[in-house]
């Protein structure tokens, strides 16, 4: 491994100022195509948690009293120039994370959207208005910022999920703190600086990055009002609980499993289609990939065959070339081997791999984390492969007699992100969409990601807290309201109006 092809410096951005961290420890950012190391990412402390927090409370009373058709005129500049400098971005996010460059810009595009949905504030801030409450006397709502928001986010969307979060909260009127994860931080850099060129005022959002440390400080420190997380399950509880305990407002997504039911008469081109992509879309390393598969009665046997050939014709390789692969390596060399390993549990304890990805080898990327298509075949609820979430290309099947087992199967799972049904019978996808236990569901749509006005729903221990991120959700979550009873005496000018 070498530090001779370092990408870029990755600055921390606080108060309106640019600098590297000098003197402190650092962790790698691979190029995950290659292994190299291409960036080093400084660890903060809590002091640099102190004065980004400062900071931005600095910022808030300013910015919460600028209009928000001024605040919108910067989203609407931001969005300008983040197409502008689009395939730039996607190019650094490939880099650092490995999906396809096809997957960078699906990744950026996604967060666009919140960025468009957030240049609405005017209208999404409106309150409600009730006259002659009691007579003479009126109501009204507002809704105002909370202060200081903080976002901590997870790898695998190194656009997305910032902008899930900064561009809504900035819009509402609060200040921000962003901790992006320390295996991609450069997308989050190039993101801030066009934030900042669109004319941001200093100090409203500031950039910082680290670990555990951080985190706990950024979570009890007095002048955080709400947290914004996405990660994993366990990192997802905790946030959630040391934060609530601090008395801060939070939504934290958690990790996921979601299942996708096959029916008989569901057509098998285009489900086997929307399985790949499910599937092995982003290397699998996505909340919304379909890792369940359960084939309903004859569903197997029409299905898994083009399945397991369109699994193998997929092309794994490096990303960072002019010729894309299909699919882009895993994140780091740990995490392909746990999902190896978590692939040969599956088979120890009796399921079958009918399409084997582990142990590839790319002559031209030696040192790359890849792991290509893997489908496994006869895989129980109680097996580990189907408990933990593998955040890899690897779809397990289970046979089905009846949607009734499927649904009671899916429904067992501790998470409730996604879930989908293919099928073309109306009759079977009305009783999956009213009984299955997941926030967001997909009727012959393998990936129901929800788009920025609506809110990314997951459910049970894939979500905590009350209200989700994104959507009319989004907008509460980041305002509180006040609600305001007035009533006016008769005073010096009464005579003028009054016959
Ligand atoms: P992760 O939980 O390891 O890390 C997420 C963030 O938490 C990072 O910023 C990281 O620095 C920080 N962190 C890690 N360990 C910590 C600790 N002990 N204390 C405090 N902070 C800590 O998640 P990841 O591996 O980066 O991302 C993958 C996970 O995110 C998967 O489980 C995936 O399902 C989940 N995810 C969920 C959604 C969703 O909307 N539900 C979306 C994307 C990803």
């Amino acid at each position: 491994m070498s530090t001779a092809t370092i990408l870029s410096p990755c600055p921390v951005f606080i108060a309106g100022e640019w600098r590297a961290l000098a003197g402190v420890a650092t962790s790698p950012v691979f190029n995950p195509s290659t292994g190299e190391v291409i960036a080093e990412c400084p660890v903060g402390s809590a002091a640099l948690v102190e004065e980004a927090v400062q900071a931005a409370a600095a910022a808030f009373r300013a910015w919460r009293d600028t209009p928000p058709v001024e605040r919108a005129r910067v989203f609407f500049r931001y969005r300008q120039l983040v197409e502008q400098n689009f395939d730039r971005i996607c190019v650094t996010l490939s880099r650092e994370h490995g999906k396809t460059l096809s997957e960078a810009r699906g990744d950026l595009h996604r967060g666009m959207e919140n960025i468009e949905y957030a240049c609405g504030i005017p209208t999404l801030l409106m309150g409600d208005t009730l006259e002659n409450i009691a007579r003479g006397v009126d109501c009204e709502t507002l809704n105002q910022p909370l202060g200081v928001c903080v976002g901590i986010t997870p790898f695998n969307f190194p656009a997305m999920v910032p902008l899930w979060m900064f561009p809504l909260a900035l819009a509402c009127g609060n200040t921000f703190v962003l901790k992006p994860s320390e295996k991609v931080p450069l997308t989050a850099v190039l993101l801030i600086e066009l934030l900042e060129k669109a004319g941001l005022p200093k100090g409203v959002l500031n950039l910082i990055h680290g670990g555990r440390e951080v985190v706990d400080a950024l979570l009890t420190h007095p002048k955080v009002r709400a947290v914004s997380f996405v990660g994993s399950t366990p990192i997802a509880k905790y946030i959630h609980a040391t934060a609530t305990k601090h008395g801060k407002r939070v939504q934290a997504n958690g990790g996921a499993k979601n299942y996708l039911v096959i029916m008989p008469d569901a057509d098998v081109a285009k489900t086997v289609e929307s399985l790949t992509t499910a599937a092995f879309g982003c290397a699998g390393e996505r909340c919304m990939a379909g890792s369940g598969a359960l084939m309903v009665g004859a569903a197997g046997e029409r299905i898994l065959p083009a399945l397991i050939e369109a699994a193998k014709a997929i092309k794994v390789g490096p990303t960072d070339r002019t010729a894309q692969p299909d699919m882009g390596p895993v994140i780091t060399a740990a995490h392909r081997d746990r999902v190896e390993s978590l692939v040969a549990s599956g088979e120890k304890e009796g399921a079958k791999v009918i399409c084997d990805g582990r142990g590839v080898k790319i002559g031209d990327a030696p040192g790359g984390f890849f792991v290509g298509a893997t489908i496994v075949d006869g895989v129980r609820p109680e097996m580990t492969l189907s408990r933990e979430e593998v955040f890899g290309p690897v779809l397990n099947v289970t046979r089905m007699d009846a949607l009734d087992d499927a649904i009671d199967l899916a429904n067992r799972s501790a998470f409730g992100n996604g879930a989908a049904i293919f099928t073309n019978s109306g009759r079977a996808a009305r009783e999956f969409k009213h009984r299955i236990k997941a926030g967001m569901v997909g009727i012959n749509v393998g990936v129901p990601a929800t788009m920025a006005m609506f809110p990314f729903s997951g459910w049970d221990e894939s979500f905590f807290g009350d209200l989700h991120i994104q959507g009319k959700e989004g907008v509460q979550f980041y305002t509180q309201q006040k609600v305001v009873s007035s009533r006016w005496f008769g005073g010096t000018t009464e005579d003028v109006w009054k016959k």
